[in-house]
């Protein structure tokens, strides 16, 4: 099966402006910004969406939230504000199949649709 985008960004087989980085997850620049501040944040395991995941992934779904907080302070936003989403499946938008938490910020944002 061909890698996605983000497998390929993990391995470091496709560069990305990476702002933090550990042994589970990669976070880096949208490079489709939606906001001032769009910061994507994925597993280096791959699930391919929320519904995928399973009690084994407890952790590291705590760890995915508690780095979106971590890089909104390292951004400098956590005091301003930012938003955490999760999108998953057709409805909501999901365009690459690796879950992955958006961070928006930098600007004040709509309320959600
Ligand atoms: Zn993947």
């Amino acid at each position: 099966m061909e890698k996605d985008i983000f497998c390929r960004i993990a391995s470091g087989e496709i560069p990305a402006d990476i702002v933090y980085e550990d042994d589970e997850l990669v976070a880096f620049k949208d490079v489709r910004p939606q906001a001032p501040i769009h910061i994507l944040i994925v597993p280096r395991k791959h699930i391919s969406k929320l519904d995928d995941a399973t009690a084994e992934d407890a952790e590291l779904l705590g760890r995915l939230m508690l780095t979106a907080i971590k890089v909104a302070r390292l951004i400098g936003i956590a005091e301003s504000g930012y938003r955490v989403i999760a999108n998953n499946g057709p409805d909501a938008g999901q365009e690459v199949y690796h879950i992955h938490f958006h961070v928006l910020g930098g600007r004040r944002l709509g309320p959600l649709g």
